[in-house]
Parts: structure tokens; sequence; C-alpha cells
């Protein structure tokens, strides 16, 4: 597959055309960006863990006929993928209040939803991502009554899945935003799960000690993100202990002065 030029680039992804002209490259950047781009950092190794993660849930997803944009991983940090025009609406979801939800409605964090709660966000940057209402939705036709309810259901297939396969290897599935696209070929239009889904754009706790691991680990300061998404990785056996990420570094042992007596 041949790389053609950058179409797009955005805080964690570029989009390169491809010689097929339904299909185009996404490739995972190092960067890390939060609350709406004011914080900005790069960490090393970041990008090939989302490719391999995200390639490994979307395949998952796959398998359970959730269809999706990924076509295949072509390398470490690129994936070839159907070209969709994304709908400009962020779809959160979310199992245990934590995060904006607290904050905006004072609910305890940490209180787990007895149903699952979906939000609808506007895709804005300048606006930082407004919650909007399904009514926005459909007064501005950013999607159709019949495209709005398919993916839903799509999305409670999706958490479902998704909450079984973090529960299996010990983690919780605290909360995480998806994307979706229109996808046209053959004179045939449909709409697919898109971007990606990765410790980036989930929220993931360890079932036994809430340990972060995913990117509050950034947002908050907590260090180790590698190390976390790393973990996450190795647990749902797609990276094995050994592999060489990026090399581990340890600190420089000091030069130890001895005093003389
Ligand atoms: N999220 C995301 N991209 C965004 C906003 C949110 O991937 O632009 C994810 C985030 O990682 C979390 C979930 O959506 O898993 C809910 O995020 P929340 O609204 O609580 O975001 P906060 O304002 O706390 O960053």
């Amino acid at each position: 597959m041949k790389k053609g030029k950058k179409l797009y680039e955005g805080k964690a992804k570029i989009i390169y055309a491809s010689n097929d002209k339904n299909l185009v490259i996404q490739h995972f950047k190092d960067d890390a960006t939060a609350f709406n781009n004011q914080k900005k950092d790069i960490i090393e190794g970041k990008g090939i863990l989302n490719n391999r993660i995200s390639e490994h849930i979307l395949t998952q997803l796959s398998n359970v006929g959730i269809k999706n944009h990924l076509v295949k991983r072509l390398n470490m940090r690129e994936q070839l993928v159907k070209l969709v025009e994304i709908i400009p609406i962020e779809f959160v979801v979310r199992n245990i209040a934590t995060g904006s939800l607290t904050k905006r409605l004072g609910i305890e964090d940490g209180t787990v939803l007895e149903y699952p709660l979906i939000e609808y966000c506007l895709k804005n940057d300048e606006l930082g991502d407004p919650l909007v209402s399904k009514e926005h939705i459909y007064a501005f036709n950013w999607m159709s009554v019949m495209e709005l309810d398919w993916i839903d259901e799509q999305i409670r297939r999706i958490n479902d899945f998704l909450q079984g396969m973090f529960r299996g290897v010990g983690i919780k599935l605290v909360d995480f935003k998806v994307e979706f696209g229109r996808f046209e070929a053959d004179g045939k239009r449909e709409i697919m799960l898109a971007d990606e889904i990765s410790p980036d754009t989930c929220r993931l706790w360890d079932m036994r000690t809430d340990k972060k691991l995913d990117k509050d680990r950034f947002r908050n300061n907590l260090g180790n993100l590698v190390e976390a998404y790393q973990e996450v990785a190795i647990r749902l056996d797609i990276l094995h202990e050994q592999s060489n990420i990026r090399p581990l570094t340890y600190p420089k042992p000091k030069a130890v002065k001895i005093k003389k007596k």
C-alpha cells in the first residue's frame, strides 16, 4: 500500500491518502494533549501502543459483528482504514461516574451507574466539545433519528463487549469515547465505528486497586503513562513482558563520594 499526501493532522493522529480512493492510512503520533490542548507533551512509545491496542479492540469488535473502519495494521504506527466522513459528535459512554460528569453534576466520583449513560458532545475544539442533546443533533441535522437510534444500539453492544473483555483481565471500563463515520463505496452508504479505542480514549482502572491505566496518568501528572498502556497491552495478551516498545530507562546511578575521615 503506497502512502500518499497528508490529508489531515489531528492532536494524536495523522491521516494520509493511499493508492485506493476508499482507504486511508491512519498514523498514531506520540503527542499527548489534554484540557482542550492546554496541556501538551510527547510521550515516546504511546502511538505504537495505541496502534496495537486499538487494532486489537477493533478486530475483536469486528468478530462480534460491529462494523468498523479498520482494514489492517500496516506497521508499528500505521493502520489502513476505510475513508469515512466523521459524524461531528463524540459519543461518551459511562459506567462509573468520574471526570467531567462529576464536575458538571456534582455526582460523587466512583459512583457505579445502574445503567450505562450515553452523552453526546459536539466535535469542536474551539467551543471545547460542548455537551449537546438529541434535540440539538436533530435540529442541526448532524444525524437522523434512524442513524442515532442505530448508533445508540451499537454503542450499547460495544460497551457490553468491552466491559466483559476488560473485566476478564482485571480492568474496570469506567468510561470511553467513540466516533462514527459515514462510508460510501460502490453506491452503498453505511455508518461504521471509526477513529480509535485505546487508553487515550477510555478510562481503565485496575479492578483491585483502582490504579489508573489510561490517559488520566497524563492529565493528572501521575507519570508512567507508557508503562500503564504497556500493562493494558500485556493483560490483553497483545504484548509480552519482554517486548520493547520503548527501552526502559533506569536512572543513572549517582556517583557516590566517599568522605575521607
Ligand atoms: N474523551 C476522549 N476525548 C475527548 C473527551 C473525552 O477520548 O475529547 C474520553 C475520556 O478519555 C474519557 C471519556 O471520554 O474516557 C469521558 O471523558 P470526560 O468527559 O469525563 O472528560 P474529561 O473532561 O474528564 O477529560
